[in-house]
C-alpha cells in the first residue's frame, strides 16, 4: 500500500542553544532544514553553534550556514517554521512560560515538540490552547543526537493521533531515528529504567564493592556496552545523571530507588562530573587509567579485576550463555552481578504498564537508547520466568513460559499475548537466483535484482566476481548492488592477495587483477541500470565497484575511500581510472586523500571527494537505502541506455611533478613507503607521464595493473599487508 506523503517540513526553530538545541539545529541541518536557532541572547546561540561545530555535530562545518541565530525575545521567525523544538533549561517553571509565549503562533501545520528528558507533557501544557496542545509531543532526543539512533516519541493528553503519525515517520524516515512510544510519565522509558540501573549499582559501592568491581561485571557480562555502570557515569555526567535521578524522585512514588549515596554529593561539590571535567570515579593520569578512592577522593592508579571462575563467561558469544555460566556461579562478584539484573529485571516489570502501551517498547528504548544486547523482557525470557518472588506481571505471564513465544508479544495494553506482526525485508521475499560463498543475486520481483555482498566484512573474492559477471547475464530489469550486515564492502579479499605474493604467484595475481576490473567494467556498462546502496564501510575494492556504476544511493554515515594505501598498494580495479573520469588533470585535493589512505567521515565529505556525484541521495534513514535504490533502479529502467566509454583527461608530465613536489613537501609526515606508493599512485593518475592528453578507459586499466603488481612485489607492501590482516591497523613504514 502506498505512504501518504511525509509532512512538509522544511525549517525548523530550536528554542535553547545549550548542549541539546545546538546539536539538535545540526541535525536538522543536515536533513538539510533551515533553521532558526534561539537563545537569551544572539550571542549565547552563537556560542551554542560554534561548540556543535567543534563537537562535530554537523556534517560539513559549511552546513552550520543553514543555522541562523536569534533571541527568544523576538519569536517573529515562528511565521515561517514547520516545527519547534523546544530545547531549554531542564526546569517546568521555565518551559510554561516559554509555552505561554508560544501560544499565540500555534496554527495547523505548525508542530511543537519538546525535548523534556522526562517531566510531564501534560503538566507543560496546563493552560495551553486546545490548538497547541493538538500540534505538541514529546520527541526525545538522546545525547549525542547525530549518533545516538532513539527517540521517545510521547504524545500528549490532546496530541492529534495524525501529528503523532507524521512526526513519528518524520523521525524515522528524515532524521534516521528509531522510535518508542512511551507514555507520559517520568522520565520516560529509558532514562527511567537506564538511571535505575545506573543507581541501583552506584550503591552497592556503599556495601563495599569497588568502582572497577562494579564494572568488571556490570559491562559485556550483562550484555551491556563496555562503559558498564561506573564508566558509563562519566560519560554522561554526573551531574546530569543526578539531575534525572531528581526528577524521578521528585515524580515517582517510588523515590526510594533513585536516592543517590552520599558520595556523590561530594563528588558533585568537587566537580568530579566524569569526562566534561576530566576527572569522575575514573581519571586520565600520566602513568595510565586512575581511579576514585571513595575514602579519601584521591585518584589511585587502576588495578585489574580477577573474575576467577566467572573469565571464561565474559568470552562467551551468546548473551544466554554468560547470564547462565553467571546464575551457576558462587563467586562475590557474580552475586552482585545477579542481584543487580535481578533487582532491574524486577523494576522493570513491576513498573512496566506506566512506561509503554507496548512492551516491545521497552526492549527497544534499552536496545537502541543504552545499547543493551536485550531489553529487560527478552533477558526474563533469557533466564526463564522463575524467579521468586515474583512481580504480579512475571506471574501472569509463566504459564505461557515467555514475554515473545515465537511469533507472538506479550501485550501490556491487552493483558494477553498477541500475534507479533512479521516484518519481513525485501530480500526475504525474493528468490536467490545465483548464490557464492560471498555474494547472491536476489530477484525481488518485477525483475529487479539485488547483489547481496556477504560474510566477513563482505570482502570481495575470486568467486564473487565471477558472480557479479554472471549477474551481468541475466534478464534483469534493473540491480542493486548491497552490502549485509550494516556495511557495503572492507574491499577485496586481502588474503588471497597476501597468499599469492607471499607464493611469488604473480600469473595468479594478474587473474585476480583481470577479473576485478572486467568486473567493475560489466557493471558500469550493464545493458540495465545498475545503482549501489551504500552504507557504512565501502573501501578499496567496494569504493571501486561503487564508484564505477551510474548512480549511487548512500546512507549518511557512510565511511568511503580507496584505502589501498594503507596496506602498500594502489586501487587496481579500476579506482584510479574513475578518479581521473572526475578530477581530471585537478588532483590536487584528491591526491593527499589517496596517499594518506584515508576514508569518508560521511557521505557529504565522499561527495566533496568525487566518490558520490552531486545528484546521488544521501538518507539518514540507513534503514531506508536499499528501499530507495530499488525504487531509483526501476525509474531507471524504463528509459535506460548504457553509458559509452569515456575519454580522460590526463595530466601527464606537468601533474607528475606537481604530485611529486607534494610528496617531497610532506615527506616530514610521510613514511618512506608512502612516498613509494605516492609515486606509484602519481603515475597512474596522471596517464604514465608525458604530455597531457585524453587517454582510454583501458589504457588507465592497464596502468593501474602494472603498479599494482610493481608494489605487491615490495616488501614493505607485503609487511603492511601482513601487518593489516594480523591487527587490523595499518603499519606505518
Ligand atoms: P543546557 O543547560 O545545556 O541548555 C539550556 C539552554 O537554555 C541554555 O543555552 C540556556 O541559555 C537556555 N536557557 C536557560 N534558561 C532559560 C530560560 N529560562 N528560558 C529560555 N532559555 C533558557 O541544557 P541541555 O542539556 O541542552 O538540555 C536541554 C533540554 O534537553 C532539557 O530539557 C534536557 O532535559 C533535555 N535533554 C538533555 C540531554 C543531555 O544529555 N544534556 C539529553 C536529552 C535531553
Amino acid at each position: 500500500m502506498a505512504q501518504p506523503p511525509l509532512p512538509s517540513i522544511r525549517r525548523a526553530a530550536v528554542l535553547g542553544a545549550g548542549v541539546m538545541g545546538a546539536q539538535l539545529a545540526a541535525l536538522a541541518a543536515n536533513a538539510g532544514l533551515e533553521v532558526d536557532l534561539l537563545d537569551l541572547s544572539p550571542e549565547l546561540a552563537a556560542k551554542g553553534l560554534e561548540r556543535a561545530v567543534k563537537r562535530g555535530a554537523f556534517f560539513l562545518p559549511e552546513f552550520a550556514a543553514r543555522v541562523h541565530m536569534g533571541s527568544l525575545e523576538n519569536l517573529d521567525c515562528l511565521a515561517k517554521t514547520d516545527w519547534v523544538i523546544e530545547a531549554i533549561v531542564e526546569e517546568m517553571g521555565a518551559k510554561q512560560a516559554l509555552l505561554a509565549r508560544l501560544d499565540p503562533w500555534a496554527r495547523p501545520g505548525l508542530v511543537f515538540s519538546t525535548n523534556t528528558s522526562g517531566l510531564g507533557i501534560g503538566r507543560m501544557l496546563e493552560g495551553r490552547s486546545e490548538l497547541l496542545a493538538r500540534h505538541f509531543l514529546g520527541l526525545h532526543f538522546f545525547n549525542p543526537p547525530r549518533q545516538m539512533k532513539l527517540v521517545e516519541l510521547i504524545p500528549g493528553p490532546r496530541t492529534d493521533p495524525q501529528v503523532v503519525a507524521d512526526m513519528g515517520r518524520f523521525a524515522r524516515e528524515v532524521l534516521g531515528k528509531r522510535v518508542v512510544e512511551c507514555l507520559d510519565t517520568p522520565n520516560f522509558i529509558a532514562n527511567r529504567l537506564g538511571v535505575f540501573a545506573l543507581v541501583e549499582m552506584l550503591r552497592r559501592l556503599e556495601e563495599g564493592f569497588g568502582i572497577a568491581e562494579v564494572d568488571a561485571v556490570s559491562g559485556v557480562l550483562l550484555g551491556r556496552p563496555r562503559s558498564a555502570t561506573l564508566r558509563l557515569c562519566d560519560l554522561i555526567g554526573l551531574d546530569t545523571l543526578a539531575d534525572v535521578a531528581g526528577t524521578a524522585r521528585q515524580l515517582l512514588p517510588e523515590s526510594a530507588c533513585f536516592a543517590l549515596p552520599g558520595f556523590v554529593g561530594e563528588m558533585l561539590k568537587r566537580g568530579l562530573v566524569g569526562e566534561k571535567a576530566k576527572a569522575g570515579f575514573y581519571r586520565k593520569g600520566e602513568e595510565g587509567l586512575q581511579v576514585l578512592d571513595l575514602g579519601s577522593f584521591n585518584y589511585v592508579p587502576l588495578a585489574p579485576v580477577g573474575l576467577g571462575e566467572l573469565e571464561p563467561a565474559l568470552r562467551l558469544p551468546a548473551l544466554g550463555d554468560r547470564l547462565r555460566a553467571l546464575w551457576a556461579s558462587k563467586v562475590r562478584l557474580g552475586m552482585l552481578a545477579r542481584s543487580h539484573l535481578q533487582a532491574v529485571l524486577d523494576y522493570a516489570a513491576e513498573y512496566a504498564a506506566q512506561m509503554a502501551p507496548d512492551l516491545e517498547a521497552i526492549d527497544q528504548a534499552m536496545r537502541w537508547g543504552f545499547n543493551w544486547e536485550a531489553g529487560p523482557f527478552e533477558l526474563w525470557d533469557l533466564l526463564g520466568l522463575q524467579a521468586e518472588p515474583a512481580p504480579a506481571l512475571i506471574r501472569q505471564v509463566r504459564p505461557v513460559g515467555r514475554f515473545y513465544p515465537p511469533g507472538q508479544v506479550y501485550s501490556l495494553r491487552e493483558g494477553r499475548h498477541r500475534d507479533q506482526p512479521r516484518r519481513e525485508g525485501l530480500l526475504e521475499k525474493g528468490r536467490v537466483l545465483l548464490e557464492a560463498p560471498g555474494a547472491a543475486l536476489i530477484e525481488i520481483g518485477e525483475g529487479m535484482g539485488v547483489l547481496v555482498l556477504r560474510g566477513k566484512l563482505n570482502v570481495i573474492d575470486a568467486q564473487t566476481l565471477d558472480l557479479v559477471r554472471r549477474s551481468l547475464d541475466q534478464p534483469l530489469r534493473g540491480l542493486v548492488l548491497w552490502g549485509s550486515g550494516g556495511l557495503f564492502s572492507a574491499g577485496a579479499d586481502l588474503k588471497h592477495l597476501a597468499a599469492l605474493s607471499t607464493a611469488g604467484d604473480w600469473q595468479g595475481l594478474e587473474v585476480f587483477l583481470c577479473a576485478f576490473q572486467e568486473a567493475v567494467m560489466a557493471l558500469r556498462f550493464a545493458p540495465f541500470p545498475v545503482v549501489a546502496a551504500l552504507r557504512g564501510l565501502t573501501l578499496g575494492g567496494g569504493c571501486e565497484f561503487g564508484i564505477s556504476v551510474g548512480v549511487r544511493v548512500a546512507g549518511a554515515e557512510l565511511r568511503m575511500g580507496l584505502v589501498e594505501a594503507r596496506v602498500g598498494l594502489l586501487p587496481g580495479a579500476g579506482g584510479c581510472k574513475e578518479v581521473v573520469r572526475r578530477c581530471g588533470r585537478d588532483l590536487a585535493a584528491i591526491f593527499p586523500v589517496l596517499v594518506e589512505g584515508r576514508y569518508s567521515e560521511n557521505a557529504h565529505q565522499a561527495r566533496q571527494w568525487g566518490f558520490l556525484a552531486g545528484a546521488d541521495p544521501v538518507l539518514l534513514d540507513e534503514e531506508g537505502v536499499l528501499g530507495r535504490a530499488l525504487a531509483d533502479a526501476a525509474a531507471l529502467a524504463a528509459r535506460y541506455t548504457p553509458p559509452v566509454p569515456a575519454s580522460l583527461e590526463v595530466a601527464g608530465e606537468p601533474g607528475l611533478a606537481r604530485c611529486r613536489a607534494w610528496l617531497e613537501k610532506e615527506a616530514f609526515s610521510l613514511g618512506p613507503h608512502d612516498r613509494v606508493v605516492g609515486e606509484a599512485l602519481a603515475r597512474v593518475l596522471c596517464g604514465g607521464g608525458g604530455p597531457p592528453r585524453a587517454a582510454e578507459e583501458q589504457e588507465l586499466l592497464d596502468l593501474e595493473r602494472e603498479e599494482f603488481h610493481r608494489l605487491c612485489r615490495l616488501p614493505a607492501t607485503q609487511a603492511r599487508i601482513e601487518h593489516m590482516l594480523k591487527t587490523g591497523k595499518p603499519l606505518k613504514n
